[in-house]
């Protein structure tokens, strides 16, 4: 198999990749990862199984876009494909650092720029990718809140519904969305999409990298929401984001709407306590109004 995926290499870079070294890399929660060396190539490699090419073959899209905004910088996809009964993904190795203050900040500030990247089309992408091994449809909607009732909320509560999670007020909830983004009115924005910590990084030289994306043209809000979801980014990450794109009003209420999203796929791909917390910020959100 490690024959054949330098052969890939070989004929995507149109350098002679051979004789590598295979050295799997933790950290990944879908896919196995490897560091894959030669003495004078490292490339980074993701392996799932065959039937997953269209999962990473959209990761590599994804990539491309978000490199293409010249925001902030990505690792750069090299190839995609199928060897043996694994499918697979190739980046470029980075080697990976600490965040200090700083480098938090001018994180902040490159995601917002990214966020000014902005699309015709409305909201959506030209492809559906995933968002952890779920799939994410991204069909171009001209409204926000059609697109994130029906497209983000309605779709993950009917995954729930397959997997048994009983979400008693969850059709009220998706119905209440209009009312609870009145008012609002996003510019489609290009998001990461999947902007947790495990997802944030800096290169040894502290360049601020964003990792594994589940892009599409958005509310720039949810990528900010979900860097909130679990303790946090640092303080100096929001004061660089501010400063170069200040949030509007409402934002905080919005947020947990949001999130909803996200924790609602959580309960779709590990299940556990997740559905409860849904519930709740379920019942919490349609009391707001
Ligand atoms: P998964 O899709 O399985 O969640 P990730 O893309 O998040 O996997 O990668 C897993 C870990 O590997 C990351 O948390 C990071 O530490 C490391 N990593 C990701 N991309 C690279 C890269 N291009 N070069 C070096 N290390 C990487």
């Amino acid at each position: 198999m490690w024959i054949e995926l330098e052969q890939y290499i070989t004929q995507a870079t149109g350098q002679p990749f051979s004789g590598c070294r295979y050295t799997p890399v933790g950290g990944g929660s879908i896919n196995q990862a490897y560091c894959l060396q030669s003495n004078s190539q490292r490339y980074f490699v993701k392996l799932n199984a065959a039937h997953k090419l269209s999962m990473f073959a959209a990761e590599a899209a994804g990539l491309l876009e978000m490199e293409a905004s010249k925001c902030i910088r990505v690792p750069h996809p090299i190839t995609t494909g199928v060897v043996a009964e694994h499918s697979f993904i190739v980046l470029e190795w980075i080697d990976l650092g600490r965040g200090t203050p700083q480098t938090w900040y001018t994180l902040g500030q490159q995601l917002a720029q990214m966020h000014t990247t902005s699309s015709p089309r409305g909201f959506g992408w030209h492809q559906s990718n995933t968002i952890g091994d779920t799939p994410q449809l991204n069909s171009w909607t001209a409204d926000w809140a059609t697109f994130f009732a029906e497209h983000r909320i309605g779709y993950q509560l009917r995954l729930a519904r397959h997997r048994g999670g009983r979400f008693s007020q969850g059709a009220a909830l998706q119905a209440a969305i209009p009312q609870l983004l009145a008012n609002h009115h996003p510019q489609p924005a290009l998001v990461h999409g999947d902007l947790w910590s495990g997802n944030a990084a800096f290169t040894a030289a502290g360049e601020p990298i964003i990792l594994d994306p589940a892009p599409y043209y958005g509310d720039r809000e949810v990528d900010v929401a979900m860097t909130e979801l679990f303790g946090g980014f640092p303080a100096a990450f929001y004061e660089g984001y501010q400063q170069t794109f200040p949030l509007p009003p409402g934002y905080q209420h919005r947020r947990l709407l949001y999130n909803l999203y996200h924790i609602l796929n959580h309960f779709n791909l590990f299940g556990g306590g997740y559905g409860g917390q849904a519930e709740r910020m379920i019942e919490t959100l349609l009391a707001s109004i």
